[in-house]
């Protein structure tokens, strides 16, 4: 299976996809035609183990990486989730069912293709005859930073530097990457919001006076983001795994088409949904939901994606994104596998801040996809309303997704058709305001805030967020946007 670019260019293996994340003309990579998965196939997976259905998506885009080694590093993976299955199905009513993806070594959904994603990229170096030391830089505006660092720590061969938003990320989220243990690690926080910080890496990535100095040094740069494929195949797999779920607990028949509703930011989670449809899982609708920057929301229902908007800080901080990279694979898609258009519309973006799409385009992304999305007030009240009618606690991403998931059934009462939300973090990530969603409280510190949670919802605290309290802060460095490479070539030695 070759990769290709949404903006043209060269076809690549995947191992190249996954060591160098992003094509060379700035395109996303893409399988040069999606592997299908057969009834039988499916059959046949119904029988199988996570790390068993995981490892065989993965090798359909992925033949030239190992059969039996891609399906041992899957089940040293998820042998790092809590529980038995990493990503169980919970039947929330009546042919509704969250799927929780959030049982990971850093409590969000993250972790389900970042604890794969080192395997992925160290073979992928050996496929490419790559020799030298890599070293993986990201901006992070809270939850990948953490699932990488966790991910890639004491990883042979490998060096990982995190940056994040000194004023932009969660109190818990700063915590749990400035503890961070690893002798091959290190965090470092930039002045400015996550748009300094994510310019000021992406020019680290992009100069060739950087690429030099690296070389010198025996080091190459890689990507840990959601624009890597690495990230996005791992994510192809619980779709498919849900799906089996729902077969083997005689909730649906085989074939029988089911929905899903996806807390969406930069369009990864819910993209890697319309690939496991594109491989023929029976998926007959997906719900897009965004939090008060509902960019998406708007493109779905006018074709223009426009940028020029206030952006908000909300409680569901991983959704608070206006340039959602992902959504350039969705529109090369649609397009009809056009790179040209697709390499003009994102020139549209970055110059005018806007593109739009065609009617018949948008007409064809609406026959799968539709948007919806929640503010504020709005988000507290589906968590609300779900703790109270049946005890169920979720997180407030998750909590977006649920009020879009429940303008959908109010619409269409008479639909049968099953919805499965994907919940993507473990509400104690977000304590104060899960607390104050369910119980109407406000504390001022996160680990009361856990407390109080603990005591209102019974629900199990997790040991990776219980024990931050405790352990010693290792990294406190800020550094102004300009002069990160400094610290990247201190770092490197
Ligand atoms: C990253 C994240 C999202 C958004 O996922 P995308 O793949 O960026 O669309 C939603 N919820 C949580 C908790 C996240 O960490």
């Amino acid at each position: 299976m070759k990769f290709i670019s949404t903006r043209g260019g060269e076809k690549v293996t995947g191992a190249r996809a996954i060591v160098t994340g992003l094509s060379e003309n700035g395109g996303l990579y893409v399988p040069e035609k999606f592997p299908q998965v057969s009834v039988e196939e499916l059959g046949e997976m119904l029988e199988m183990s996570y790390p068993e259905r995981a490892a065989k998506i993965l090798l359909k885009y992925l033949d030239e990486y190992d059969g039996a080694e891609l399906l041992a590093a899957c089940e040293k993976a998820y042998s790092k989730f809590e529980g038995d299955d990493p990503a169980p199905l919970v039947r929330l009513d009546d042919g509704v069912y969250m799927l929780e993806l959030w049982h990971g070594p850093t409590c969000a959904f993250k972790d389900m293709a970042l604890t794969v994603l080192p395997y992925l990229l160290r073979k992928g170096c050996d496929i490419c005859g790559i020799k030298e030391e890599i070293l993986i830089l990201v901006a992070t505006s809270g939850d990948t930073g953490k699932a990488a660092l966790e991910g890639f720590k004491n990883a042979d061969g490998v060096k990982i530097m995190v940056f994040y938003p000194s004023d932009g990320v969660s109190k818990m989220q700063k915590l749990q990457m400035c503890t961070q243990e690893g002798s091959n690690v290190n965090v470092v926080a930039v002045k400015g919001n996550f748009d300094d910080c994510q310019t000021a890496v992406k020019e680290i990535f992009q100069s060739a006076e950087c690429a030099v100095k690296l070389k010198e040094k025996g080091v190459v740069l890689s990507s840990a983001n959601s624009i890597n494929f690495g990230r996005l195949a791992p994510q192809i797999a619980y779709y498919f795994s849900s799906y089996l779920d729902l077969v083997s607990s005689e909730q649906i028949a085989m074939g029988e088409e089911i929905d899903f509703t996806v807390p969406t930011g930069n369009f990864g989670n819910i993209l890697a949904a319309y690939y496991a449809k594109q491989m023929g899982l029976p998926i007959r609708r997906l719900h897009c939901a965004s939090n008060s920057n509902k960019i998406l929301t708007d493109f779905l229902e006018t074709g223009v994606y426009d940028l020029h908007r206030e952006f908000y800080k909300t409680t569901s901080p991983s959704m608070d994104i206006l340039v959602s990279s992902n959504l350039e694979r969705l529109i090369f898609e649609i397009s009809g596998r056009d790179y040209k258009l697709t390499a003009k519309r994102m020139a549209d973006m970055k110059n005018d801040g806007k593109y739009a799409i065609s009617a018949g385009e948008l007409e064809k992304i609406r026959e799968t996809f539709d948007g919806g999305y929640a503010d504020e007030d709005e988000s507290v009240e589906a968590m609300y309303d779900v703790f109270v009618d049946v005890g169920y606690t979720m997180d407030t991403h998750t909590g977006c997704a649920m009020k879009v998931a429940v303008d959908w059934f109010e619409k269409h009462k008479k639909d049968e058709t099953k919805m499965v939300i994907v919940s993507t973090a473990n509400p104690y990530k977000f304590p104060q305001d899960v607390l104050y969603a369910v119980t109407g409280n406000d504390v001022k510190d996160s680990f009361k805030g856990i407390k109080r949670l603990h005591a209102a919802t019974a629900m199990a605290v997790p040991k990776c967020l219980k024990e931050l309290r405790d352990k010693p802060v290792r990294f406190s460095k800020t550094a102004e946007a300009k002069k990160l490479f400094s610290e990247v070539m201190e770092f490197i030695g």
